[in-house]
């Protein structure tokens, strides 16, 4: 294939998408599309080191110009797509110019569920740099934050805003948040965390409004209790970016449909990479969307492939991996434990530094998946036996085996 592939979004998925393009020496146009002016940068950092001050902006750059005049990428950043055209293979752009293209990469990611409480200053949603950066300002200013909605990035705004001294109020409407991903028990045990760091937790309750502005805000739980807050972060999900492809005869839903192979159904030119992607998983037997880091650069590194090996097309079937930095916790997830009958807890969390794992059983009593708090070896032992399709049993034995201290 030498025609030009567009690959509209420059987050993780499009930009790993276009240097993977050349990896496999595909030797026609790469154009690489992006609705934000700056230069690519990555996410998960946002709620971490550069919401904490760490980190500078550069050290989250994921493409630079240099880099990408080297790799012979264009990039057309600072302008969103605004349609897609499919029949006349063209892109076209808020400014009124149109990309011409051989194959179309999707690759928009998803955006912040916007907060339902229209509150004039002091009240965040976490997507992008900007919302990021805008934060860090607001957090700067010493008072109460209160966290509105408990999964990872709602948690992990929490421990940073609480490292950097603030009291801090998480309230969710789940009395377990992460037990959706995880199962009630473990989701529990999670949520402790929070509390061990002096984190007031308000949960199994929701938000009825939020008043007031920056500095000055009243959180109303549905409870009628109220929390005051000089900021509030809204962590209530996100949405995948697929308003721009409404008039594109693409199916949508819930992302773009694609096939196996992470190509948009009934097109053999049109492919969707990272948060926005729904494929056909083929070992799931399922169309999913995953808003994972991990599944971004794995998915743009099978697509860049079967664009440039159109004879033997691979699907897409990975081991679904994420990570969470919280407090002292480095939690990592491998495998589908949402999936799994039942558990088996190996560890210790109390301990001083707390390191545990939780092996998840299928109902064919197959590791379906495991989790690991500060235990990286747990986790790589287990993400090597899912691959093979081993036993939980297998797993559980293999995991405990590695509790035992080695002698240097
Ligand atoms: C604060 C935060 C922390 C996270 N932490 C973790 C973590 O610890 N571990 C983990 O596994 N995952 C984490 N994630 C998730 C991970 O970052 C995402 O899965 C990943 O960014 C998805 O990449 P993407 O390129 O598909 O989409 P996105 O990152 O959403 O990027 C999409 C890009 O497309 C652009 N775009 C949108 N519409 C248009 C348009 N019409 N035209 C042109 N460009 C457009 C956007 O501006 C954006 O640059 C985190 C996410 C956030 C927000």
């Amino acid at each position: 294939m030498t025609g030009t592939v567009a690959v509209v979004g420059s987050s993780v998925a499009g930009v790993r998408t276009a240097q993977a393009l050349r990896t496999e020496e595909h030797g026609g146009p790469v154009v690489l599309i992006g609705a934000e002016a700056g230069l690519p940068y990555d996410k998960p950092p946002l709620s971490k080191q550069f919401l904490a001050g760490t980190w500078g902006a550069d050290r989250i750059t994921l493409l630079t110009e240099a880099a990408a005049r080297a790799a012979g990428i264009e990039l057309r950043l600072g302008v969103p797509a605004q349609h897609l055209d499919v029949a006349g293979r063209e892109v076209l752009l808020a400014d009124g110019h149109r990309v011409s293209y051989d194959h179309v990469v999707i690759a928009t990611g998803s955006a912040a569920r916007p907060s339902p409480w229209p509150v004039a200053s002091g009240v965040h949603v976490l997507r992008t740099l900007d919302d990021s950066r805008a934060l860090r300002a607001d957090l700067e200013r010493p008072g109460p934050v209160v966290v509105v909605g408990g999964g990872f990035i709602g948690a992990e705004v929490a421990a940073t805003a609480r490292a950097s001294g603030h009291a801090v109020t998480v309230v969710d409407p789940l009395p377990a948040p992460i037990g959706r991903l995880l199962g009630p028990e473990i989701g529990e045990l999670m949520g402790q965390v929070h509390q061990r760091h002096g984190v007031d937790t308000r949960l199994g309750v929701g938000v009825q409004d939020i008043t007031g502005e920056a500095g000055n805000l009243m959180v109303t739980l549905t409870d009628g209790r109220q929390v005051e807050a000089a900021t509030v972060v809204v962590g209530i999900g996100a949405i995948p970016t697929t308003g721009w492809l409404a008039e594109s005869g693409l199916l949508v839903d819930n992302g773009v449909v694609c096939d196996e192979y992470c190509r948009a159904v009934e097109r053999d030119d049109v492919w969707a990479v990272g948060d926005v992607a729904r494929w056909d998983h083929p070992r799931l037997g399922e169309a999913v969307r995953v808003e994972h880091w991990t599944n971004a650069v794995e998915q743009a590194a099978c697509v860049a492939f079967n664009l440039t090996h159109s004879g033997q097309l691979r699907g897409y079937a990975p081991t679904e991996y994420v990570w969470s930095d919280q407090y002292d916790w480095k939690i990592q997830i491998v495998g589908q434990p949402r999936a799994a009958v039942k558990h088996r807890f190996i560890g210790e969390p109390g301990a001083e530094p707390p390191r545990f794992a939780v092996v998840y059983s299928d109902g064919d009593s197959r590791l379906a998946g495991a989790l690991a708090v500060n235990w990286p070896k747990a986790l790589v032992a287990c993400r090597r036996l899912l691959a093979v399709g081993a036993s939980s049993d297998e797993a559980a034995k293999l995991v405990e085996t590695l509790l035992v201290p080695t002698v240097a």
